[in-house]
């Protein structure tokens, strides 16, 4: 196939898997970038168009992510390639998940560790859990899925952990900004798991919500929007655009509107050359993954604006699927990662202030030296294993 072209790299990656089941026609892609401080963990995604490049960058992310939250996980992510029938259809879709999860039990939950992610939760990951056999081949499990009765259970992704790391991530930023939170605006790119849970906490510890954008638009309050009301009027009608009083805009609009904090949290690039110079937030918190390049994120800092990368301020997910994976209870995880989200984006603004480069430049250079560093122990070990298995 045409669309590999990775570049191979000191990180990685160790494995690109392609697989395939006949039975149900289903083909999927693992691929495994870095298991230096463990094993690889990422979501498992499954749309048409999903392809080795895709899994590839993603995997990367991963392996970034898990070094920022400095967990005993490397990066990896995995795709299944599936027509729109069959991500709609549950028993299709299943049957999809469960070859999948067959098909790479070689190397799962040992080497990879799967999670949710594009049209993919927890009842997916019951289904994959169960084809595969162990408790631990994938985390954001239901929460009734236990490893012993009532203990050991599943953390849903559901219960919000992102969008709880992105609120302690703002705090911080705000924190060093010297702005007070209580008051300062904020505007939502997107109003689905990560979005809906930052705006909750954020608007709870007293900052003002004056838009928030989904797929159908935007909605714009500059005295406020009521989250509450908010909620009920997208849980009753499907969009946020609803929501009154306030106008309705395009979606694109929300980047260019005045609001103190602004937060992506749904589309890859949505801060682009086309808007970037007329973004008129202070402090930017990427909620979603890649929600504009280090080139965007260049032009903003030299214009003073704090931009928060995402695999710094994002890192909740994770961070829950390490306590799912600890066998820790709900309230474990979220205290977890206030802790880490929270220490990981102070560690993160200390170095960039003290090298006078951006936030993601101090991120790298952190993520970078603590891969480096296990992949340097992991060699060590082997060749002291090997040295031993010559001399006995
Ligand atoms: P989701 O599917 O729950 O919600 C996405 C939201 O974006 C929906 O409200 C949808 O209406 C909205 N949206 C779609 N098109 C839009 C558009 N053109 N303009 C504005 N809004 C639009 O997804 P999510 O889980 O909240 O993930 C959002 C982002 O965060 C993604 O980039 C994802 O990769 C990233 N992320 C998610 C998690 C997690 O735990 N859920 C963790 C890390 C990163």
């Amino acid at each position: 196939m045409a669309e590999d072209s990775i570049q191979y790299d000191e990180f990685g990656p160790e494995k690109v898997i392609r697989v395939s089941d006949r039975k149900t026609g289903m083909r999927g892609i693992l691929v495994i970038d870095n298991t230096a401080k463990g094993p690889g963990k990422g979501g498992i995604r499954m749309t048409p168009t999903v392809t080795v490049d895709e899994v590839f960058r993603l995997a990367r992310v991963m392996t970034w992510k898990t070094a920022m939250a400095d967990l005993p996980f490397g990066g990896a992510k995995a795709g299944i390639i599936a027509p729109s029938d069959v991500i709609k259809d549950k028993t299709k879709k299943k049957e999809f998940i469960q070859a999948f999860s067959r098909a790479i039990k070689f190397i799962c939950p040992k080497l990879y560790i799967g999670a949710p992610d594009v049209n993919t939760g927890e009842e997916e990951m019951r289904w994959f859990v169960e084809a595969n056999g162990s408790w631990k081949a994938a985390t954001g499990k239901p929460a009734d899925m236990c490893a012993s009765p009532g203990k050991k259970c599943g953390i849903p992704h559901e219960y919000g952990s992102t969008g709880f790391g992105v609120y302690h991530s703002t705090i911080v930023a705000a924190e060093r900004l010297k702005l007070p939170l209580k008051g300062l605006t904020f505007a939502v790119e997107g109003f689905g798991n990560v979005g809906v849970f930052a705006a909750k906490y954020l608007t709870e510890a007293g900052a003002k919500l004056v838009a928030v954008s989904d797929s159908k638009g935007c909605v714009y309050n500059k005295d406020s929007i009521d989250f509450k009301s908010l909620e009920k009027v997208k849980k009753e009608t499907g969009s946020v655009t609803n929501y009154k009083p306030g106008s309705v805009l395009p979606g694109p609009d929300l980047f260019e509107l005045e609001a103190d904090i602004l937060i992506p949290a749904a589309l890859p690039d949505a801060i682009n050359r086309g808007n970037v110079e007329k973004v008129r937030a202070k402090i930017i918190v990427e909620g979603a993954n890649i929600p504009m390049t280090a080139e965007m994120e260049d032009i903003l800092h030299a214009r003073g604006v704090l931009v928060i990368p995402d695999f710094v301020a994002n890192a909740g997910g994770v961070i829950s699927s390490y306590a799912e994976y600890r066998g820790k209870s709900p309230e474990e995880m979220f205290k977890l990662v206030e802790k880490k989200v929270r220490k990981n984006t102070k560690q993160t603004l200390t170095l960039a202030k003290k090298n006078g480069v951006k936030p993601r430049d101090a991120a790298m250079q952190i993520v970078m030296e603590r891969v480096r560093k296990a992949m340097e122990k992991r060699n060590r070990s082997t060749t002291r294993c090997s040295l031993q298995s010559v001399f006995l």
